[in-house]
């Protein structure tokens, strides 16, 4: 495994989207955080609504998130955590 392939697997993020209470804050940090304002249609993490399910809502990323963690700290609710570091010092020499 190479260097760089560990230090991606430390930025993963985990959505819980039972935990999510469709608050959007998520989408509106990630907004403010690229281009300083609030506008959900530019975020980079999507929460929606289920069809049929009021409480119910799934997250998804879009394939220009960098990982910044922005939208993990903000979540009100811990659906959004920072997946612990899969691999360590395999195979990499340091
Ligand atoms: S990790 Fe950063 S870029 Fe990705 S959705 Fe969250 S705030 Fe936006
Ligand atoms: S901030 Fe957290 S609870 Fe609110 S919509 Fe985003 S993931 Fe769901």
């Amino acid at each position: 495994m190479s260097r760089k392939a560990v230090k991606k697997s430390a930025l993963l993020i985990n959505a819980d989207a039972s935990k999510c209470a469709g608050c959007m804050t998520c989408m509106l940090s990630c907004s403010f955080r690229l281009d300083g304002t609030f506008n959900l249609a530019a975020a980079r993490i999507q929460v929606r609504r289920l069809v049929n399910s009021p409480n119910e809502f799934e997250i998804t990323f879009t394939d220009e998130c960098d990982r910044c963690g922005v939208c993990v700290t903000y979540c009100p609710y811990g659906a959004l955590t920072r997946q612990k570091r899969l691999f360590k010092n395999v195979g990499t020499g340091f």
